[in-house]
């Protein structure tokens, strides 16, 4: 399959001379299985770019956008995605593990006075899907759900495709304060051998004490979530708006010594908007 990713930040757009080279638009990702099947993980503004190419291709598949929870950082490119304003386009919301809401919020934030187009002048078919029991089948993929350690809960995806498998675990809190909706154990059980894992790890060491409990990881949790579950590639994301490209490029560094070290068949990356990956490699 192959992977690219259009926004890499959290919390808020950051655009700017600091961030220019890995990004400042919020989470956004693109899958194209291996059977063709076109998966979105998240609606950040990456999306928009992303929408473009895909009308440039005029591709008239069906478009799965599946969310990891509603925050605005996670859904608010959706107004602006082109395809949703293409009359032979469909596009299923999909979502799995957050009670009583449902992918209606990711359109009713387009109302008055929010936005001036309303959700019903669409001219795409979209469809509302929940992922029941934890799992789901689209074309030959098979698409598990976990729920994740976040504020207001949230869903975490690992995608198995013909070739090879990915997992998209953002805004996801390893070792949270309280009790998790999913322990460590059950993570490194989640993500076993998994080909390439794109997982949340906005903070550093020393932001712990300030930022515990906000439903974020620390980098270190997450080089060693990637080690003790033997993941081949791991891709560190959801990058905290104030990061500049200096110290992404600092903790690529760090990040890729450290894991030399411990597991030395995982690959380092730090999330870069536009850069691709064919998986497996
Ligand atoms: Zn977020
Ligand atoms: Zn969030």
């Amino acid at each position: 399959m192959q992977i690219k990713f259009y926004g890499v930040r959290g919390s808020i757009a950051s655009p700017g001379p600091e961030t220019v080279r890995y990004g400042g638009n919020t989470s956004c990702v693109f899958v194209e299985a291996d059977d063709g099947s076109l998966f979105i993980f998240d609606a950040g503004t990456g999306i928009r770019k992303l929408g473009e190419d895909l009308v440039a291709q005029s591709l008239s598949k069906d478009i799965n956008l599946l969310f990891s929870h509603y925050h605005w950082d996670h859904i608010q490119g959706f107004p602006f995605f082109l395809p949703a304003y293409q009359d032979n386009q469909q596009i299923n919301l999909l979502a799995a593990h957050l009670k009583d809401v449902n992918a209606h919020s990711v359109l009713n934030q387009m109302t008055n006075p929010h936005f001036p187009v309303p959700s019903d002048k669409l001219d795409a078919k979209v469809v509302l899907l929940s992922i029941n029991n934890s799992k789901l089948k689209i074309g030959d993929n098979t698409i598990y759900a976990k729920p994740l350690n976040h504020p207001g809960g949230g869903s975490a995806y690992r995608l198995e495709s013909s070739l090879g498998s990915m997992a998209y675990v953002t805004d996801n809190e390893l070792e949270p304060p309280q009790k998790p909706a999913t322990s460590y154990l059950e993570w490194v059980e989640f993500l076993k051998d998994v080909d390439f894992l794109i997982h949340d790890a906005m903070y550093l060491d020393e932001e712990q004490d300030e930022k515990h409990g906000w439903g974020h990881s620390l980098i270190s949790q997450t080089l060693q979530l990637a080690a003790d579950a033997k993941v081949k590639n791991l891709v560190l994301f959801h990058h905290d708006p104030s990061r500049t490209d200096d110290q992404l490029d600092e903790i690529a560094k760090t990040s890729q010594t450290w894991m030399q070290k411990h597991y030395s068949k995982c690959q380092v990356f730090v999330a870069k908007e536009g850069s691709e990956f064919l998986v497996p490699a």
